[in-house]
Protein backbone atom coordinates (compact mmCIF):
# COMPACT_ATOMS: atom_id res chain seq x y z
CA UNK A 1 0.00 0.00 0.00
CA UNK A 2 0.98 3.40 -0.63
CA UNK A 3 2.00 5.98 2.20
CA UNK A 4 0.66 9.51 1.80
CA UNK A 5 1.61 12.60 3.63
CA UNK A 6 -0.31 14.32 6.10
CA UNK A 7 -0.80 17.66 4.53
CA UNK A 8 -2.40 19.65 7.05
CA UNK A 9 0.66 18.72 9.81
CA UNK A 10 3.77 19.85 7.19
CA UNK A 11 1.50 22.63 5.65
CA UNK A 12 1.10 24.65 8.75
CA UNK A 13 4.70 24.76 9.35
CA UNK A 14 5.51 26.28 6.34
CA UNK A 15 2.76 28.66 5.74
CA UNK A 16 4.37 31.65 7.65
CA UNK A 17 7.90 31.34 4.76
CA UNK A 18 5.16 30.36 1.60
CA UNK A 19 2.23 32.32 1.83
CA UNK A 20 2.05 34.37 -1.20
CA UNK A 21 3.38 31.06 -2.87
CA UNK A 22 0.33 29.21 -1.93
CA UNK A 23 -2.13 31.78 -2.40
CA UNK A 24 -1.24 32.14 -6.20
CA UNK A 25 -1.26 27.97 -6.77
CA UNK A 26 -4.31 27.93 -4.77
CA UNK A 27 -5.79 30.45 -7.09
CA UNK A 28 -4.98 28.81 -9.98
CA UNK A 29 -6.35 25.69 -9.23
CA UNK A 30 -9.47 27.42 -8.58
CA UNK A 31 -9.38 29.23 -12.13
CA UNK A 32 -8.16 25.68 -13.56
CA UNK A 33 -11.57 23.99 -12.42
CA UNK A 34 -14.07 26.96 -13.74
CA UNK A 35 -11.38 27.29 -17.48
CA UNK A 36 -13.14 25.97 -20.72
CA UNK A 37 -10.07 25.85 -23.00
CA UNK A 38 -9.60 22.29 -22.27
CA UNK A 39 -12.97 21.47 -23.37
CA UNK A 40 -12.72 23.63 -26.10
CA UNK A 41 -9.46 22.50 -27.19
CA UNK A 42 -10.64 18.50 -26.63
CA UNK A 43 -13.25 19.06 -28.93
CA UNK A 44 -11.50 21.05 -31.48
CA UNK A 45 -8.78 18.47 -31.68
CA UNK A 46 -11.18 14.91 -31.59
CA UNK A 47 -14.96 16.26 -33.11
CA UNK A 48 -12.62 18.48 -35.54
CA UNK A 49 -9.89 16.25 -36.56
CA UNK A 50 -11.07 12.81 -35.72
CA UNK A 51 -8.48 9.78 -36.02
CA UNK A 52 -5.25 10.75 -36.33
CA UNK A 53 -3.29 7.43 -37.00
CA UNK A 54 0.78 8.11 -37.79
CA UNK A 55 1.02 8.33 -41.26
CA UNK A 56 -2.33 9.38 -42.29
CA UNK A 57 -3.66 13.07 -43.76
CA UNK A 58 -5.01 13.54 -39.73
CA UNK A 59 -1.69 13.52 -37.72
CA UNK A 60 -0.33 16.36 -40.49
CA UNK A 61 -3.76 18.21 -38.99
CA UNK A 62 -3.31 17.34 -35.80
CA UNK A 63 0.21 18.72 -36.35
CA UNK A 64 -0.62 22.02 -37.81
CA UNK A 65 -3.36 22.31 -35.25
CA UNK A 66 -0.94 22.22 -32.55
CA UNK A 67 1.08 25.02 -33.82
CA UNK A 68 -1.54 27.42 -34.39
CA UNK A 69 -3.28 26.26 -31.12
CA UNK A 70 -0.02 26.97 -28.83
CA UNK A 71 1.00 30.42 -31.13
CA UNK A 72 -2.87 31.89 -30.47
CA UNK A 73 -2.13 30.84 -26.63
CA UNK A 74 0.33 32.56 -26.50
CA UNK A 75 3.53 30.10 -26.38
CA UNK A 76 6.94 30.71 -27.10
CA UNK A 77 9.67 29.02 -29.00
CA UNK A 78 6.66 26.42 -30.83
CA UNK A 79 8.94 24.24 -32.60
CA UNK A 80 7.58 20.88 -34.59
CA UNK A 81 10.55 18.22 -34.62
CA UNK A 82 10.02 15.98 -37.57
CA UNK A 83 11.20 12.07 -37.45
CA UNK A 84 10.69 8.99 -39.99
CA UNK A 85 8.20 6.44 -38.76
CA UNK A 86 6.87 3.56 -41.22
CA UNK A 87 3.15 4.08 -40.90
CA UNK A 88 0.73 0.66 -40.87
CA UNK A 89 -2.58 1.20 -42.32
CA UNK A 90 -5.36 -1.07 -42.30
CA UNK A 91 -7.20 -2.05 -44.75
CA UNK A 92 -10.95 -4.08 -45.03
CA UNK A 93 -11.72 -6.32 -41.88
CA UNK A 94 -13.95 -9.22 -41.09
CA UNK A 95 -14.16 -12.10 -39.01
CA UNK A 96 -17.84 -14.68 -39.91
CA UNK A 97 -18.65 -17.63 -37.79
CA UNK A 98 -19.11 -20.29 -40.30
CA UNK A 99 -19.60 -23.00 -37.72
CA UNK A 100 -21.70 -24.31 -36.08
CA UNK A 101 -23.94 -21.22 -37.59
CA UNK A 102 -23.10 -18.19 -39.52
CA UNK A 103 -22.77 -14.63 -37.63
CA UNK A 104 -21.00 -11.73 -38.22
CA UNK A 105 -18.23 -11.28 -35.47
CA UNK A 106 -16.46 -8.02 -33.86
CA UNK A 107 -13.39 -7.83 -35.24
CA UNK A 108 -10.42 -4.98 -35.42
CA UNK A 109 -7.07 -5.68 -36.62
CA UNK A 110 -3.70 -5.23 -34.15
CA UNK A 111 -1.34 -2.54 -35.20
CA UNK A 112 1.70 -3.98 -37.45
CA UNK A 113 -0.35 -7.34 -37.98
CA UNK A 114 0.71 -8.78 -40.92
CA UNK A 115 -2.95 -9.55 -43.72
CA UNK A 116 -4.45 -12.77 -44.54
CA UNK A 117 -4.43 -13.71 -47.97
CA UNK A 118 -7.24 -11.40 -50.31
CA UNK A 119 -9.82 -14.43 -50.05
CA UNK A 120 -9.28 -14.62 -46.15
CA UNK A 121 -8.77 -17.80 -44.10
CA UNK A 122 -10.64 -20.31 -42.88
CA UNK A 123 -9.78 -22.78 -40.52
CA UNK A 124 -11.23 -24.57 -37.27
CA UNK A 125 -11.14 -22.72 -34.27
CA UNK A 126 -9.24 -23.66 -31.02
CA UNK A 127 -10.07 -21.91 -27.67
CA UNK A 128 -7.37 -20.97 -24.72
CA UNK A 129 -8.74 -19.26 -21.69
CA UNK A 130 -5.45 -17.74 -21.25
CA UNK A 131 -2.21 -16.68 -22.41
CA UNK A 132 0.11 -19.56 -20.07
CA UNK A 133 -2.54 -22.03 -21.47
CA UNK A 134 -1.22 -20.79 -25.20
CA UNK A 135 2.35 -21.20 -23.76
CA UNK A 136 1.91 -24.37 -21.87
CA UNK A 137 0.80 -26.43 -25.43
CA UNK A 138 3.69 -28.29 -27.18
CA UNK A 139 4.88 -27.18 -30.40
CA UNK A 140 2.40 -28.30 -33.64
CA UNK A 141 -0.37 -28.33 -31.17
CA UNK A 142 -2.41 -25.83 -33.25
CA UNK A 143 -1.68 -26.73 -36.49
CA UNK A 144 -4.20 -25.27 -39.35
CA UNK A 145 -6.02 -24.05 -36.61
CA UNK A 146 -7.19 -20.38 -35.77
CA UNK A 147 -5.78 -19.83 -32.27
CA UNK A 148 -8.19 -17.46 -29.98
CA UNK A 149 -7.04 -16.73 -26.35
CA UNK A 150 -9.83 -15.53 -24.13
CA UNK A 151 -7.60 -14.07 -21.22
CA UNK A 152 -10.14 -11.55 -19.41
CA UNK A 153 -8.32 -8.16 -17.50
CA UNK A 154 -9.19 -6.96 -14.48
CA UNK A 155 -10.50 -3.66 -13.59
CA UNK A 156 -8.66 -1.58 -11.22
CA UNK A 157 -8.51 1.59 -10.03
CA UNK A 158 -4.77 2.46 -11.13
CA UNK A 159 -5.41 0.62 -14.21
CA UNK A 160 -2.59 -2.14 -13.42
CA UNK A 161 -4.80 -5.01 -14.55
CA UNK A 162 -3.38 -3.94 -18.51
CA UNK A 163 -0.53 -4.86 -17.83
CA UNK A 164 -0.83 -8.85 -17.04
CA UNK A 165 -3.63 -9.06 -19.89
CA UNK A 166 -1.56 -7.08 -22.54
CA UNK A 167 0.96 -9.59 -23.10
CA UNK A 168 -2.00 -11.11 -25.20
CA UNK A 169 -1.51 -8.90 -27.78
CA UNK A 170 2.49 -10.53 -28.25
CA UNK A 171 1.45 -13.75 -28.57
CA UNK A 172 1.38 -14.51 -32.59
CA UNK A 173 4.76 -16.16 -32.46
CA UNK A 174 4.07 -18.37 -30.07
CA UNK A 175 0.96 -19.39 -31.67
CA UNK A 176 2.85 -19.67 -35.20
CA UNK A 177 5.16 -21.67 -33.25
CA UNK A 178 2.29 -24.24 -32.20
CA UNK A 179 1.12 -24.62 -36.00
CA UNK A 180 -1.67 -21.58 -35.95
CA UNK A 181 -2.34 -19.97 -39.14
CA UNK A 182 -4.23 -17.19 -37.31
CA UNK A 183 -3.87 -15.62 -33.77
CA UNK A 184 -7.09 -13.91 -32.39
CA UNK A 185 -7.44 -12.35 -28.90
CA UNK A 186 -9.76 -11.19 -26.69
CA UNK A 187 -10.28 -7.62 -26.77
CA UNK A 188 -7.96 -5.93 -23.84
CA UNK A 189 -10.67 -4.35 -22.58
CA UNK A 190 -12.81 -3.64 -18.66
CA UNK A 191 -15.80 -3.23 -21.01
CA UNK A 192 -18.82 -5.87 -22.20
CA UNK A 193 -19.44 -4.39 -25.48
CA UNK A 194 -19.17 -5.72 -28.68
CA UNK A 195 -16.81 -2.72 -29.90
CA UNK A 196 -13.39 -4.35 -30.60
CA UNK A 197 -10.38 -2.87 -28.99
CA UNK A 198 -6.83 -2.29 -30.81
CA UNK A 199 -3.53 -1.74 -30.53
CA UNK A 200 0.21 -2.39 -31.53
CA UNK A 201 1.87 -5.44 -31.78
CA UNK A 202 5.53 -4.53 -30.28
CA UNK A 203 8.86 -6.39 -29.95
CA UNK A 204 9.32 -8.76 -32.80
CA UNK A 205 8.31 -8.81 -36.78
CA UNK A 206 5.07 -10.04 -36.45
CA UNK A 207 4.34 -13.42 -37.73
CA UNK A 208 0.84 -14.20 -38.47
CA UNK A 209 -2.29 -12.36 -39.36
CA UNK A 210 -3.80 -11.55 -35.63
CA UNK A 211 -6.94 -9.83 -34.39
CA UNK A 212 -8.79 -8.54 -31.51
CA UNK A 213 -12.83 -9.75 -30.92
CA UNK A 214 -15.69 -7.87 -28.93
CA UNK A 215 -15.34 -9.73 -25.56
CA UNK A 216 -18.88 -10.93 -25.73
CA UNK A 217 -17.67 -12.34 -29.17
CA UNK A 218 -14.45 -14.36 -27.69
CA UNK A 219 -16.81 -15.17 -24.71
CA UNK A 220 -19.30 -16.85 -27.21
CA UNK A 221 -16.70 -18.97 -29.07
CA UNK A 222 -15.65 -20.39 -25.90
CA UNK A 223 -19.21 -21.38 -25.52
CA UNK A 224 -19.54 -23.27 -28.79
CA UNK A 225 -15.58 -24.55 -28.75
CA UNK A 226 -16.77 -26.22 -25.86
CA UNK A 227 -19.65 -27.69 -27.00
CA UNK A 228 -18.58 -29.03 -30.55
CA UNK A 229 -16.37 -28.29 -33.91
CA UNK A 230 -16.33 -24.32 -34.32
CA UNK A 231 -15.17 -22.59 -37.58
CA UNK A 232 -14.45 -19.10 -38.43
CA UNK A 233 -13.46 -16.77 -41.67
CA UNK A 234 -11.12 -14.36 -41.42
CA UNK A 235 -10.15 -11.16 -43.60
CA UNK A 236 -7.64 -8.46 -42.51
CA UNK A 237 -6.51 -6.19 -45.17
CA UNK A 238 -3.26 -4.12 -44.25
CA UNK A 239 -0.08 -2.11 -45.72
CA UNK A 240 2.86 -0.36 -44.09
CA UNK A 241 4.17 2.82 -45.30
CA UNK A 242 7.92 2.47 -44.70
CA UNK A 243 8.48 6.46 -45.88
CA UNK A 244 6.06 7.74 -43.65
CA UNK A 245 6.92 10.68 -41.01
CA UNK A 246 5.71 11.76 -37.75
CA UNK A 247 6.26 14.90 -35.67
CA UNK A 248 6.58 16.38 -32.02
CA UNK A 249 5.27 19.53 -31.55
CA UNK A 250 6.11 21.98 -28.30
CA UNK A 251 5.86 25.59 -27.38
CA UNK A 252 7.21 26.77 -24.21
CA UNK A 253 5.94 29.14 -20.94
CA UNK A 254 9.15 30.83 -20.70
CA UNK A 255 10.78 30.88 -17.50
CA UNK A 256 11.21 34.73 -15.47
CA UNK A 257 14.51 33.92 -13.68
CA UNK A 258 16.12 30.31 -14.84
CA UNK A 259 14.52 30.13 -18.65
CA UNK A 260 17.21 27.56 -19.60
CA UNK A 261 15.71 24.85 -17.13
CA UNK A 262 12.72 23.41 -18.50
CA UNK A 263 10.04 21.54 -16.83
CA UNK A 264 8.92 18.75 -19.97
CA UNK A 265 5.32 17.57 -19.28
CA UNK A 266 2.49 16.60 -22.54
CA UNK A 267 0.65 14.29 -24.03
CA UNK A 268 0.25 12.37 -27.02
CA UNK A 269 -1.28 13.59 -30.58
CA UNK A 270 -1.70 10.71 -32.53
CA UNK A 271 -4.32 7.96 -32.14
CA UNK A 272 -6.06 4.57 -32.76
CA UNK A 273 -8.59 4.90 -36.09
CA UNK A 274 -12.01 3.33 -34.67
CA UNK A 275 -12.70 6.56 -32.29
CA UNK A 276 -11.58 9.73 -31.68
CA UNK A 277 -8.85 9.34 -29.17
CA UNK A 278 -10.72 11.56 -27.14
CA UNK A 279 -9.61 9.97 -24.15
CA UNK A 280 -6.23 8.32 -25.93
CA UNK A 281 -4.77 11.05 -26.11
CA UNK A 282 -6.51 14.65 -26.65
CA UNK A 283 -7.18 14.30 -23.07
CA UNK A 284 -3.38 14.09 -22.15
CA UNK A 285 -2.70 16.85 -24.68
CA UNK A 286 -5.62 19.04 -24.03
CA UNK A 287 -4.93 18.84 -19.74
CA UNK A 288 -1.30 20.25 -20.04
CA UNK A 289 -2.03 22.30 -23.15
CA UNK A 290 -4.96 24.03 -20.24
CA UNK A 291 -2.56 23.67 -17.58
CA UNK A 292 0.83 25.63 -18.99
CA UNK A 293 -1.75 28.37 -20.68
CA UNK A 294 -3.16 28.86 -16.83
CA UNK A 295 0.33 29.71 -15.55
CA UNK A 296 1.20 31.31 -18.97
CA UNK A 297 -1.38 34.21 -17.93
CA UNK A 298 0.33 34.60 -14.52
CA UNK A 299 1.74 38.43 -14.10
CA UNK A 300 4.69 36.49 -13.29
CA UNK A 301 6.12 33.81 -15.02
CA UNK A 302 7.55 31.01 -12.78
CA UNK A 303 11.24 31.13 -11.96
CA UNK A 304 11.75 27.58 -14.67
CA UNK A 305 10.36 26.87 -18.26
CA UNK A 306 7.34 24.84 -18.74
CA UNK A 307 7.81 22.98 -22.01
CA UNK A 308 4.73 21.50 -22.91
CA UNK A 309 5.31 18.47 -25.90
CA UNK A 310 2.92 17.36 -28.11
CA UNK A 311 4.05 13.41 -29.12
CA UNK A 312 3.63 12.64 -32.32
CA UNK A 313 3.79 8.45 -32.45
CA UNK A 314 3.21 6.98 -28.90
CA UNK A 315 0.72 3.75 -29.94
CA UNK A 316 3.16 2.10 -32.36
CA UNK A 317 6.10 4.34 -30.75
CA UNK A 318 9.02 6.25 -31.99
CA UNK A 319 8.23 10.34 -30.27
CA UNK A 320 10.57 9.07 -27.24
CA UNK A 321 13.78 8.14 -28.76
CA UNK A 322 12.62 10.98 -31.17
CA UNK A 323 12.82 13.73 -28.63
CA UNK A 324 16.14 11.94 -26.61
CA UNK A 325 17.09 11.92 -29.92
CA UNK A 326 17.01 15.79 -30.39
CA UNK A 327 17.44 17.21 -26.64
CA UNK A 328 20.31 14.56 -26.14
CA UNK A 329 22.64 17.86 -25.43
CA UNK A 330 20.56 19.87 -23.46
CA UNK A 331 18.96 16.93 -20.96
CA UNK A 332 21.19 18.31 -17.98
CA UNK A 333 18.79 21.01 -18.29
CA UNK A 334 15.56 19.37 -18.37
CA UNK A 335 14.62 19.52 -14.62
CA UNK A 336 11.70 17.08 -14.69
CA UNK A 337 9.41 15.08 -16.76
CA UNK A 338 5.86 14.05 -17.48
CA UNK A 339 3.17 13.01 -19.18
CA UNK A 340 -0.59 12.81 -19.19
CA UNK A 341 -1.80 9.65 -20.51
CA UNK A 342 -4.40 7.84 -18.72
CA UNK A 343 -7.46 9.69 -20.10
CA UNK A 344 -9.74 12.69 -18.47
CA UNK A 345 -10.94 10.60 -15.29
CA UNK A 346 -10.32 12.44 -11.99
CA UNK A 347 -6.56 12.69 -10.69
CA UNK A 348 -5.85 11.24 -6.90
CA UNK A 349 -2.65 11.38 -5.99
CA UNK A 350 0.82 12.82 -7.46
CA UNK A 351 4.64 11.36 -7.20
CA UNK A 352 7.40 13.33 -7.68
CA UNK A 353 11.64 12.19 -7.34
CA UNK A 354 12.54 10.58 -4.72
CA UNK A 355 12.88 13.05 -1.47
CA UNK A 356 11.09 15.94 -3.38
CA UNK A 357 8.12 15.73 -1.25
CA UNK A 358 10.09 16.51 1.91
CA UNK A 359 11.77 19.58 0.56
CA UNK A 360 10.75 22.82 2.28
CA UNK A 361 10.14 24.50 -0.78
CA UNK A 362 6.96 22.37 -1.94
CA UNK A 363 5.49 22.11 1.56
CA UNK A 364 2.56 23.86 0.07
CA UNK A 365 2.10 20.91 -2.29
CA UNK A 366 -0.45 18.80 -0.32
CA UNK A 367 -2.48 21.58 0.84
CA UNK A 368 -2.70 22.92 -2.51
CA UNK A 369 -3.95 19.85 -3.66
CA UNK A 370 -6.43 18.60 -1.22
CA UNK A 371 -9.25 20.76 -2.45
CA UNK A 372 -8.94 18.44 -5.24
CA UNK A 373 -9.33 15.30 -3.83
CA UNK A 374 -5.66 14.70 -4.36
CA UNK A 375 -3.20 13.28 -2.23
CA UNK A 376 0.75 13.47 -2.41
CA UNK A 377 2.25 10.31 -2.16
CA UNK A 378 5.78 9.37 -0.62
CA UNK A 379 6.16 6.78 -2.99
CA UNK A 380 8.70 8.31 -5.82
CA UNK A 381 7.50 8.63 -9.48
CA UNK A 382 8.78 6.03 -12.45
CA UNK A 383 7.54 4.77 -15.40
CA UNK A 384 5.99 8.78 -16.13
CA UNK A 385 5.01 7.71 -19.57
CA UNK A 386 5.84 6.01 -22.63
CA UNK A 387 6.38 9.13 -24.38
CA UNK A 388 8.87 10.41 -21.83
CA UNK A 389 10.29 7.15 -21.07
CA UNK A 390 13.60 8.17 -23.12
CA UNK A 391 14.12 10.90 -21.05
CA UNK A 392 13.57 8.77 -17.87
CA UNK A 393 16.30 6.16 -18.98
CA UNK A 394 18.68 9.18 -19.89
CA UNK A 395 18.36 10.23 -16.14
CA UNK A 396 16.04 13.11 -16.36
CA UNK A 397 13.83 12.87 -13.25
CA UNK A 398 9.95 12.24 -13.34
CA UNK A 399 6.73 13.90 -12.03
CA UNK A 400 3.13 11.31 -12.43
CA UNK A 401 -0.37 11.99 -11.84
CA UNK A 402 -2.45 8.84 -11.12
CA UNK A 403 -5.71 9.02 -12.50
CA UNK A 404 -8.79 7.03 -11.82
CA UNK A 405 -9.01 4.16 -14.55
CA UNK A 406 -11.49 2.27 -13.63
CA UNK A 407 -13.22 2.96 -16.67
CA UNK A 408 -10.57 3.99 -18.98
CA UNK A 409 -10.24 0.49 -20.87
CA UNK A 410 -14.08 0.21 -20.93
CA UNK A 411 -12.86 2.62 -23.96
CA UNK A 412 -9.50 2.45 -24.88
CA UNK A 413 -8.38 1.87 -28.56
CA UNK A 414 -12.35 1.09 -29.07
CA UNK A 415 -14.94 3.24 -31.36
CA UNK A 416 -16.35 4.33 -28.18
CA UNK A 417 -12.97 6.18 -27.18
CA UNK A 418 -15.24 9.96 -27.97
CA UNK A 419 -16.22 13.21 -26.73
CA UNK A 420 -19.16 10.83 -25.40
CA UNK A 421 -17.05 9.46 -22.37
CA UNK A 422 -14.99 12.26 -21.25
CA UNK A 423 -16.47 14.05 -18.14
CA UNK A 424 -16.12 17.63 -18.18
CA UNK A 425 -15.26 18.32 -14.64
CA UNK A 426 -12.76 15.39 -14.24
CA UNK A 427 -11.25 16.79 -17.22
CA UNK A 428 -11.02 20.50 -15.56
CA UNK A 429 -9.44 18.94 -12.15
CA UNK A 430 -6.99 17.20 -13.92
CA UNK A 431 -5.91 20.69 -15.62
CA UNK A 432 -6.43 22.12 -11.74
CA UNK A 433 -3.97 19.40 -10.38
CA UNK A 434 -1.22 19.84 -12.81
CA UNK A 435 -1.63 23.89 -12.76
CA UNK A 436 -1.09 24.08 -8.89
CA UNK A 437 1.67 21.13 -9.43
CA UNK A 438 3.56 22.46 -12.64
CA UNK A 439 4.00 26.12 -10.98
CA UNK A 440 4.95 25.43 -7.86
CA UNK A 441 7.80 22.69 -9.00
CA UNK A 442 8.65 25.25 -11.86
CA UNK A 443 8.67 28.25 -9.60
CA UNK A 444 11.31 26.09 -7.20
CA UNK A 445 15.03 25.81 -7.32
CA UNK A 446 15.40 22.77 -6.39
CA UNK A 447 17.57 19.78 -7.67
CA UNK A 448 15.26 17.02 -8.04
CA UNK A 449 17.90 14.88 -9.50
CA UNK A 450 19.77 15.08 -5.91
CA UNK A 451 19.18 12.61 -3.24
CA UNK A 452 18.02 13.82 -0.59
CA UNK A 453 16.58 17.22 -3.09
CA UNK A 454 19.00 20.30 -2.64
CA UNK A 455 16.81 23.16 -2.26
ZN1 LIG B 1 -1.96 6.82 -24.92
ZN1 LIG C 1 -3.07 4.10 -26.61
Amino acid sequence: MRRFLFAAAIFSLALPCFAGDFQTAAALCDRALGDPTAWHLLESLTAGIGPRPVGTPAAAHARDWAVARLKALGFANVRVEPFAKPSWHRGAESAELVKPYPLRLAVIGLGNSVPTPPQGIEAPVVVLRSYAELLAARPGAFKGKIVVVNQPMTRTEDGSGYGAAVVTRNGDGEAAKRGAVAYLIRSVSTGNGRAPHTGAIWGHTPVIPTAALGVPDADLLQYLAARGPVRLSLKLANWVDAKSQAWNVSGDIRGSERPDEIVVIGGHLDSWDPGTGAIDDAAGVTITVAAANLIGKLPRHPRRTIRVVLFGSEESGGSSDAYLAVHKQELGKIVLAGESDLGSDRAYAVHLPEGAVAAPALAMLPAVLAPLRVLVSDQPAQHAGSDVSGLEKAGVPVLAVDQDASRYFDYHHSADDTLAVVDRAQLNQNVATWAGLLYLVADSKLDFRAKPVKH
